[in-house]
């Protein structure tokens, strides 16, 4: 999608520090992390967020979540355990319309969920 700030970072349009990538996914380091690891996990597809999941393959949406622990693992979170979240729409304060996971790790973090 052309305006889209995830699509031109997966081009390489928009500069990122990558830290996977296949033929499905892409993920890279937050410009504004949240913990010593943050790092957005994305498909390649634009799929503006979770209310625009229906209808796409259940591989890619298995895929997504099974890189988001190949990931995890990679940055060292597995021993001590990591968070996903994954922003949906306003209330959830979703800034960026291209479906994403947080990973979110290298601290205990905090209980609240919200
Ligand atoms: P969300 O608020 O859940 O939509 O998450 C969007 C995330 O994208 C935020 O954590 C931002 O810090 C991050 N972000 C925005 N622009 C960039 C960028 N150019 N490179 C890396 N991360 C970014």
């Amino acid at each position: 999608m052309d305006d889209c700030l995830f699509c031109k970072i997966i081009s390489g349009a928009i500069p990122s520090t990558k830290v996977y990538e296949d033929d499905k996914v892409y993920a890279f380091r937050d410009i504004a992390p949240q913990a010593p690891v943050h790092v957005l996990l994305v498909p390649k597809k634009h799929i503006s967020g979770w209310s625009q999941v229906t209808g796409e393959s259940d591989e890619l949406l298995a895929h997504l979540m099974r890189t988001a622990a190949v990931v995890a693992k990679q940055e060292g979170l597995e021993a001590d355990g990591y968070r996903i979240v994954s922003n949906c729409g306003q209330n959830a304060r979703q800034s960026v319309p291209h479906l994403h996971l947080h990973i979110l790790g290298g601290r205990e973090l905090s209980e609240k969920m919200n």
